[in-house]
């Protein structure tokens, strides 16, 4: 099927305005005029293609120009009034495009082919930032259609689902054996192609519980996974060992990323528990750590002073109501504010913190070298854009000397109430 062609010059014929009796130029012009915008009626060709209405940019702009003052001045709302109502009537559609919020889909694996067991820490409860690689790596092992199942001995936590979890169960036992026997029965009862742990001083102890009862060899520290292949340095770190994922692993820390994609469905599953064995252990609990004393690169929450810091009475008042450790900035302790053991950085003390609140620090390359690896970061500064108030999840711009005890007040009150 062949398209008629436009014939240009018919086109052009069909805009010259023509004179009364229908030939010549228009009356008054000895030169040809041509009507571009298609408003004058052409007796010689009524039918000829009208071009597009063109916008005429001097009378837009004499249009938005504002009335008085010495220099034009012009109302920037008012230009374009025709695009604007162009989009008025364009906006149902548009909104029809716009994406509607919605809750995040979860992906069920109903009949999943295979398992991988990610054993978890969660100290407090919480998926530690290493529960969550030993997460991720299970999901890369795990997305060959299989299904990842997590455990762990505290409370379940929220967002195993958001970490990856398709299964989560609750491990029985909290004395070392006790947990061990209840790995065991889980691997038994679920047969899983492979199992996680976290090579931490928990989840390394417990790893190598699990694979001397089951007999079998263990992959320790692996430092690289994929669903392939597995890696860890040899030999003080001059040659590495390779091979394809076995059934026991240990990951170090910086092995696998986090999952950070789907939601899983977490759906909590119940473990048949091991009977108690006979144990010279007659009670145990974990007896949380005093803040004031433990090392800095062990502490959950550090509260740290910089040079905006001058109230050291309410900063270590403030420490203790929080439980916090005490750290500092190096300049702190270059000043002798703070004991050296105190510094926070590169050429201090790397922390492994889950919540770091930062008091009047500016945030130099050297500090936050020591705090790249905390979850949440908080911070106090009278500079809305020092580094430190770019870091942190949540900011207060305002003077340290007056938070520090208007927190301590709230802190008190919640605790009379
Ligand atoms: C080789 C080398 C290694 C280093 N290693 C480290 C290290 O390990 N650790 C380390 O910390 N530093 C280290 N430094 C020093 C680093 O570069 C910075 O000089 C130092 O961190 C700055 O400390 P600061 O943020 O407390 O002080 P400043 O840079 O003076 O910043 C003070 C901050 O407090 C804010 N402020 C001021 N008054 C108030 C107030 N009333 N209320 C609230 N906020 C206020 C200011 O806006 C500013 O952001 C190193 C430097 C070098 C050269």
């Amino acid at each position: 099927m062949s398209r008629p062609r436009r014939d240009p010059r018919a086109a052009r014929a069909g805009q010259r305005v023509t004179g009364p009796h229908g030939a010549g130029p228009a009356v008054g012009h000895p030169r040809p005029r041509f009507d571009l915008f298609g408003t004058a009626p052409n007796a010689a060709a009524p039918n000829a293609a009208r071009l597009a209405v063109r916008r005429d940019p001097r009378a837009h702009w004499a249009a938005a120009r504002t009335r008085g003052g010495a220099r034009p001045r012009f109302d920037l709302s008012l230009l374009g009034q025709g695009s604007l109502l162009q989009t008025r009537a364009l906006e149902p559609q548009i909104a029809a495009l716009e994406p509607v919020p919605q809750a995040p889909q979860v992906r069920i694996i109903d009949d999943p082919a295979f398992l991988v067991l990610a054993l978890a820490d969660a100290p407090g409860g919480h998926l530690s930032v290493q529960d969550r690689q030993v997460l991720g790596a299970a999901r890369l092992l795990a997305d060959a259609g299989g299904g990842a199942v997590l455990l762990l001995t505290s409370l379940l936590p929220e967002d195993a689902g958001a970490a990856g979890a398709d299964r989560v169960a609750d491990l029985c036992g909290t004395d070392p054996d006790g947990r061990a026997d209840a790995v065991l029965a889980a691997v038994l009862a679920l047969a899983p192609r492979h199992v996680l742990f976290a090579e931490t001083p928990t989840g390394g102890d417990l790893a190598r519980r699990v694979a001397v009862r089951l007999g079998e060899p263990l992959f320790c520290g692996a430092e690289q996974i994929s669903a392939k292949s597995i890696a860890r340095p040899a030999r003080g770190g001059t040659v590495e060992r390779r091979s394809t994922p076995p059934r026991l692993i240990t990951l170090a820390d910086g092995a696998a990323a986090p999952h950070g994609r789907v939601v899983h469905e977490a759906r909590p599953v119940e473990l048949t528990r091991p009977a108690p064995r006979d144990s010279f252990i007659l009670a145990m609990e974990e007896v949380p750590a005093d803040p004031a004393t433990v090392a800095l690169g062990e502490a959950d929450f550090v509260l740290s002073a910089g040079h905006g810091v001058s109230d050291f009475e309410a900063f270590r008042a403030l420490a203790v109501a929080l439980g916090a450790t005490p750290g500092a900035s190096r300049m702190v302790c270059d000043a002798g504010l703070m004991p050296r053991a105190a510094q926070v950085g590169a050429s201090g003390t790397v922390l492994a913190a889950r919540c770091y609140f930062a008091l009047g620090i500016a945030g130099a390359p050297q500090h936050l070298q020591g705090i790249a690896g905390c979850e949440h970061v908080l911070a106090v500064n009278i500079d809305l854009h020092a580094a430190m108030v770019a870091r942190a999840g949540l900011a207060i711009v305002q003077d340290a000397q007056l938070v520090m005890p208007a927190l301590l007040k709230a802190l008190h009150e919640e605790e009379g109430a």
